[in-house]
């Protein structure tokens, strides 16, 4: 192996340094700090309410739309500062994709929902180039052969499995490097969330793939690495077989073991 390109490889494609958030005088996220790789899937879990949607959307700074929340610390990805003042958030979340609970496609059809976004970024020259971006998109998500004969029918018509994959399509439409998952598959059947799942599968070689979910064993499944959250603080994070088998904290085990969740 090349020891340069293992060297890269190996660089975090994320870190978060001493991250804090506060909804008005609420402390919700405690000093967290980890290092997310690239190319691979890195679970949050952990009890409802212990601040794992609130720090993944601190890594594409979602948490500014909301008017009472203050972020403190540091987040980088690949080493650039994302709370800088410079920074265009726009373009961040190009970067960052987000998939959210619930499948959200825009009322419109389903070649616009995976049109729009790499149209408002300017990412093609030509109706050729938007209409292979479109066809690219929908293939990565696993969607294309369900579709292709059909893209001018609403998005909003398709199941929820499929709209789920529809949005998945949207987020890799404008080339981003990170997705972000919030518990994607909580609307769904087991046989779409089996779909989902294989298509994080087959996803994570190109992006970093970060998943809030409630379901351990979706966590197991998917995930690389886990990192467990529990009352605003990220107790501890590793490979996803060490946290599930041989956990280092005492909650970490009291909450794998069904104690309290
Ligand atoms: P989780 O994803 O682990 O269920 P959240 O990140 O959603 O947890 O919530 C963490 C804490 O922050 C909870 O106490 C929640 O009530 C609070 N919280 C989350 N979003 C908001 C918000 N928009 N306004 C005020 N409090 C919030």
């Amino acid at each position: 192996m090349n020891p340069v390109t293992s060297a890269v490889s190996a660089l975090p494609k994320v870190v978060a340094r001493d991250v804090n958030v506060f909804y008005g005088d609420k402390h919700a996220l405690k000093e967290v700090s980890v290092d997310i790789p690239d190319n691979g899937v890195m679970a949050f879990i952990g009890p409802s309410g212990c601040g794992k949607s609130t720090f993944l959307r601190c890594i594409n700074r979602m948490n500014d739309t909301i008017p009472i929340c203050r972020v403190t610390g540091k987040i980088e990805i690949d080493k650039r500062d994302i709370y800088h003042s410079n920074l265009d958030v726009v373009q961040l979340r190009a970067r960052v994709g987000m998939v959210f609970q619930k499948p959200n496609p825009f009322p419109k059809s389903i070649f616009e929902n995976v049109a729009y976004g790499p149209r408002i970024h300017g990412l093609c020259k030509s109706k050729a180039e938007l209409n292979d971006i479109v066809h690219y998109s929908l293939e990565k998500a696993g969607l294309l052969g369900e579709v292709k004969d059909r893209l001018e029918d609403p998005g909003t018509g398709m199941s929820g499995g499929q709209q789920q994959r529809l949005c998945i399509a949207r987020a890799i439409a404008v080339n981003p490097e990170v997705i972000l998952m919030d518990e994607p598959c909580s609307a769904l059947d087991p046989i779409a969330t089996a779909k989902i799942e294989e298509l994080i599968d087959e996803l994570k070689s190109n992006y970093c793939i970060i998943i809030v979910t409630h379901s351990m064993q979706q966590a197991a499944r998917v995930s690389q690495r886990t990192a467990f959250f529990h009352l605003g603080t990220l107790v501890e994070e590793g490979p996803t077989s060490e946290i599930f088998t041989n956990p280092k904290d005492k909650r970490t085990q009291d909450y794998i073991t069904g104690r309290f969740g």
